[in-house]
C-alpha cells in the first residue's frame, strides 16, 4: 500500500525531510503543512534584504508551493496549521486558516519540524506599530517596508546577540542612529571575552551605541500606538524602530501534548535516526534539542545548517532508509561591519563545565603575506584539554578568511585532530590567500607549546 508521509513545518527542516522522504521512496504520497504564507525561503539572509545587500525579496524565495510540488513531487499546503498529533490513531488535526476549516489526515510516518519561535521580553507589549521580531519572511518584509515607507532616525535594538549583530549593520545601512541594549558587559554572550572585545570595538568603530547592562523595563507609546521610548533599568532611548532579538525558544508544545519526550530546553529528544519516542515519529530542527559531538550531552543549537541536515535525516529515514545525524560541534558565525567572528565547538567556560582541564590559547596573525595588500589580522583563541592535548573549541575573529580558519579548526575539533597533527596539517601557501604559515599553523605551533608537547 502506499506510504503516507506527513510533514509539518515548511522552513528549512520539513521542506529538506520532505524532498528526501521523495527521493527515497518515490512512490509516498508525501505531504507537507505550513501554517504560514511561504515555504522554503532563505531566512539567514533577511537582515541584508532590510540592510540593502539584497535587494530584491524574490530572490529569498527559491520555492513556493507549486514549485515544490512540481520539482520535487511534495504535496505542500501553506495556510494550514497543525493543532494536534493523535499518535496512537496515526492522525493528525489541521486547519486550513483561510477557510478556518478542521480536517483530519492520516500518516504511517509523521516528520515534526515546527521549528521555533522568539522569545518574549517578560511584562512588555510587543505589539506596537514599530516593534518588530525578526523569524519569518514575513517579518522582515515589514520591516523593510516599515522602514522604507517611515525613514526612521533612532533604532533600538534589544539585545546583542546573532540577529541583533546582523540587524545593527542593516540598520546603520539604512541611516540611523542606532542603539543596543544588552544585559551583559559585552555583546555576543557566549563567545570568548578577547573576541566581545573586539565586536564591541568594531560596534562603536560604525557608530552603533552599544549599552551595556540593559535590562528593558518599559516601552512608552503613544496615541498612535508608536513605541517612542525603550525604558530599561538604567536610562531611556529614543526610538522610533525597535527590533526585539532575544533568542528562540523550541515550538515543541504540540509535540509534547502527544506525549513525546522533551529535554531540559524544551526542545524534542530524537535518537541518531531523528526518531522520536514514538516510533511512527521523527522530528528535526530547532524544534530539537541535539547532543553535542564533543560531551555527548544535549544542548539546544537553533540553526539552518543542523535542521537541513537533520531533516534529510529524518526524510531518508522516514521513507525506510537508514542514515544518522551523529550530533552537532556548534559551527557559528556572523558579520560584524568589517569583522568575521566564528565560534567552534565549547566555550572555555563550557569546556570546564563539562570536567575538561581546560586551556586557551590566543594568537594573532596575518591572513595573507603581510605586505600583500588586503593583508589583515586573524585571532584565534582556542580552547583544549590539557590532558587529552585534544582541542575542544575556537574562537576566530577578525579579517576576510577568519570563518573559513574556523571551519579548518571545527573539523579537527570534531575529528579529534590534536596540537601536534594539525601543526603537521599540510596548508596552503599563496600570497593572495595565506601565508606560509597560515594562522591555523601559527595557532597549532602554540597551542603544541603550551600543552608541553615542544
Ligand atoms: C534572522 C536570522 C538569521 C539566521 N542566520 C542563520 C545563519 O546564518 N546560519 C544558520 O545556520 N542559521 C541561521 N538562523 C537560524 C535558522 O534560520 C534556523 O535554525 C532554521 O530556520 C530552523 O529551521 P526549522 O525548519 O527547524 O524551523 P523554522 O525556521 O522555525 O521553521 C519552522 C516552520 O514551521 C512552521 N510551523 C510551526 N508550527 C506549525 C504548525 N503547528 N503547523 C504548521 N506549520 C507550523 C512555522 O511557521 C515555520 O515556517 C537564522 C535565523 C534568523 C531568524
Amino acid at each position: 500500500m502506499k506510504q503516507t508521509i506527513i510533514v509539518i513545518g515548511g522552513l528549512a527542516a520539513g521542506p529538506s525531510a520532505a524532498s528526501k522522504a521523495k527521493r527515497v521512496n518515490p512512490d509516498a504520497d508525501v505531504l507537507l503543512f505550513e501554517r504560514g504564507e511561504h515555504v522554503s525561503y532563505g531566512i539567514c539572509e533577511i537582515p541584508y534584504y532590510v540592510g540593502g545587500t539584497i535587494t530584491d525579496v524574490e530572490y529569498l524565495v527559491p520555492f513556493d508551493a507549486s514549485k515544490l510540488e512540481r520539482t520535487r513531487g511534495v504535496r505542500a499546503k501553506i495556510g494550514h496549521s497543525v493543532e494536534e498529533l493523535l499518535p496512537t490513531k496515526k492522525r493528525i488535526i489541521v486547519r486550513d486558516l483561510e477557510r478556518d476549516k478542521v480536517v483530519e489526515f492520516s500518516y504511517d510516518k509523521l516528520i515534526v519540524a515546527t521549528g521555533s519561535s522568539p522569545r518574549k521580553l517578560p511584562d512588555i507589549n510587543v505589539s506596537a506599530k514599530n516593534v518588530f521580531q525578526l523569524k519569518s519572511l514575513s517579518d522582515g518584509m515589514a520591516i523593510e517596508r516599515f522602514v522604507s515607507e517611515k525613514k526612521p532616525k533612532h533604532g533600538v535594538i534589544i539585545v546583542g546577540g546573532y540577529v541583533g549583530m546582523e540587524m545593527c549593520e542593516a540598520l546603520v545601512g539604512r541611516d540611523m542612529k542606532v542603539a543596543l541594549l544588552h544585559p551583559e558587559a559585552l555583546p555576543l554572550s557566549g563567545l570568548e571575552e578577547e573576541t566581545r572585545r573586539a565586536v564591541l570595538a568594531e560596534l562603536t568603530q560604525n557608530g552603533v551605541d552599544f549599552k551595556p547592562l540593559q535590562n528593558v523595563k518599559q516601552f512608552v507609546t503613544d496615541g498612535e500606538g508608536y513605541v517612542t521610548k525603550v525604558v530599561t533599568d538604567q536610562a531611556s532611548f529614543d526610538s522610533d524602530v525597535v527590533i526585539v532579538s532575544i533568542g528562540v525558544e523550541p515550538n515543541s508544545v504540540l509535540a509534547s501534548r502527544a506525549g513525546l519526550r522533551r529535554g531540559t530546553y524544551n526542545g524534542i529528544l530524537t535518537d541518531e535516526r531523528q526518531l522520536t519516542s514514538d516510533d511512527s515519529i521523527f522530528a528535526a530542527g530547532d524544534c530539537c534539542e541535539v547532543r553535542s559531538l564533543i560531551t555527548r550531552r544535549w544542548m539546544y543549537i537553533p540553526l539552518g545548517t543542523y535542521a537541513a541536515r537533520q531533516g534529510r535525516v529524518a526524510g531518508e529515514n522516514a521513507a525506510g532508509g537508514h542514515t544518522l545525524f551523529k550530533g552537532a560541534l556548534r559551527a557559528i558565525a556572523v558579520k560584524v561591519f568589517g569583522l568575521e567572528v566564528a565560534q567552534v565547538g565549547l566555550s572555555f567556560a563550557e569546556a570546564v563545565e563539562a570536567g575538561f582541564d581546560a586551556v586557551k590559547v590566543e594568537v594573532t596573525s596575518d591572513s595573507m603575506v603581510r605586505y600583500f595588500p588586503g593583508n589583515e589580522e586573524i585571532n584565534i583563541v582556542g580552547i583544549a584539554d590539557r590532558r587529552s592535548k585534544r582541542l575542544l573549541g575556537a574562537n576566530v575573529f577578525g579579517g576576510r578568511g577568519s570563518v573559513l580558519r574556523a571551519n579548518l579548526l571545527g573539523f579537527a575539533i570534531q575529528h579529534a585532530i590534536d596540537a601536534d597533527a594539525l601543526f603537521h596539517s599540510d596548508q596552503i601557501y599563496s600570497p593572495p590567500f595565506a601565508p606560509l604559515w597560515d594562522p591555523v599553523l601559527v595557532f597549532a605551533g602554540e597551542l603544541r607549546k603550551v600543552l608541553g608537547d615542544r
